[in-house]
């Protein structure tokens, strides 16, 4: 497999026509619909209309047809306007992709068309709060009934769950209490009867929520279930290897933007004679540094993609990791060098930098821990022992 360095001229076009549709929003509206509590659906439905919500999903199931690295550019180009729509991770890259790689020819039909057009919206759920980054650990249960699955359990931290239409769970079949996971996918609508939401404050201001659930015997149809019970990890990495590209993706972005914000505001601001700050080294470096290290992570994230569109899951899943990881740090130190650039400007609200900040963190914590990736590496790239 030979993977180009540069993208084509189709996944540069479609980076130009992102970039002039989320501009036009840019992080002024996000940022305001986030303090009013309200969500970005204006910004979302616009992308949907555009098709670039499911450019991933399949054109026979009214996708575009593209791949994982065409949703990530989408993604990364959004964010780099300050506008970044953190349910593209989950709709049609997790949950888009498990369907359309494990589903029936029913559940494509009936879930992907409205997932690409942005019209339905899924959420993933398979946090939970005594098992945490050891997904091993899951106890939530789906257990057969007839002709119907009773899933009871609970999960945390579940992001967009009240603007979803459906969430996709995670969750162990009845036979399969104990030992390593074997995890069964199920399709759970949002307002399905036993299921009970609580809303998690956080420390940053953003459109989506996160939330607990408790599912106390949610009765759901034989076809809710995706993919094969006994199908094993692969079902679930068909939807985490994107899961991972697109946190990439994000964060890759909020490091562009911050850089750009910085880089402006360094070539412009003057307090000693004749010189804008950027002319000091101790300005200059560090927005070099994280100009460096960001071209590292899209580098990553980009091969990441272009290993997982090409069918290669097992070098892909490494490299969604190695991604994942550089983002979560870029979008962190860029975030950090972006508000130091600022002097006290940097944590007004009004440059909105401060917040984001916070929000960058996450990129170290969600979907996967920087802890997490390290031990992966540590283990799989280094071959060194297991070490938890
Ligand atoms: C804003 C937000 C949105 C989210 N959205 C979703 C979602 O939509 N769906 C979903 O299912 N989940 C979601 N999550 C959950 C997220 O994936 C978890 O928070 C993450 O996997 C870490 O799990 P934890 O919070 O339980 O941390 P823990 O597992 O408790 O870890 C705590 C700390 O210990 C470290 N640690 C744990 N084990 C080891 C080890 N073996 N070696 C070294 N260090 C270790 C971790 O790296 C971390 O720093 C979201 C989280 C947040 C904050």
């Amino acid at each position: 497999m030979t993977i180009p360095f540069t993208e084509s001229e189709e996944r540069a076009a479609l980076r130009e026509s992102v970039k002039s549709l989320a501009a036009k929003y840019g992080h002024a509206y996000v940022a305001e619909q986030a303090r009013k509590g309200e969500k970005t659906t204006a910004l979302w439905d616009d992308f949907g209309k555009h098709g670039f919500i499911g450019v991933n999903i399949p054109e026979e199931y009214g996708g575009g047809g593209g791949g994982m690295g065409d949703l990530a550019a989408v993604l990364e180009e959004a964010s780099a306007q300050g506008a970044p729509l953190l349910m593209m991770v989950v709709s049609p890259a997790i949950v888009g992709s498990i369907i359309a790689r494990c589903g029936t020819e029913e559940q494509k039909k009936q879930w992907l068309p409205g997932i690409a057009s942005g019209e339905t919206v899924a959420a993933f759920a398979i946090t939970e709060p005594d098992a945490g980054s050891n997904s091993h650990q899951i106890t939530t249960t789906a257990t057969r009934d007839g002709d119907s699955w009773v899933i009871k359990g609970q999960k945390t931290f579940i992001s967009g769950v009240d603007e979803a239409d459906v969430m996709l769970v995670v969750a162990r079949t009845a036979d399969a209490k104990t030992g390593k996971l074997k995890p069964a996918l199920f399709l759970m609508p949002t307002d399905a009867a036993g299921l009970e939401k609580q809303h998690i404050p956080m420390e940053f201001v953003a459109p989506e929520k996160q939330w607990t659930l408790f599912f106390d015997d949610v009765r759901l149809p034989a076809d809710a279930l995706v993919g094969d019970e006994d199908g094993g990890l692969w079902q679930l990495f068909a939807g985490l290897n994107p899961e991972r590209i697109m946190g990439a993706a994000m964060t890759c972005g909020q490091a562009r933007y911050a850089l750009e914000k910085a880089v402006d505001y360094a070539k412009t601001r003057t307090v000693w004679k004749d010189q804008p700050i950027g002319a000091h080294q101790g300005i200059a470096h560090p927005l070099a540094k994280v100009k460096i290290e960001l071209e590292q992570a899209r580098l990553l994230m980009q091969k990441a993609a272009a290993l997982y569109d090409a069918g290669d899951d097992f070098t892909a899943g490494e490299y969604a990791n190695m991604a994942k990881y550089a983002g979560g740090e870029i979008a962190c130190n860029a975030l950090d060098v972006a508000v130091q650039t600022h002097g006290g400007s940097g944590l007004t609200t009004e440059l909105g930098l401060g917040n984001q900040l916070v929000a960058a963190r996450l990129g170290r914590i969600a979907p996967v821990s920087r802890e997490m990736i390290l031990n992966f590496v540590a283990m799989h790239s280094l071959g060194l022992p297991k070490s938890y």
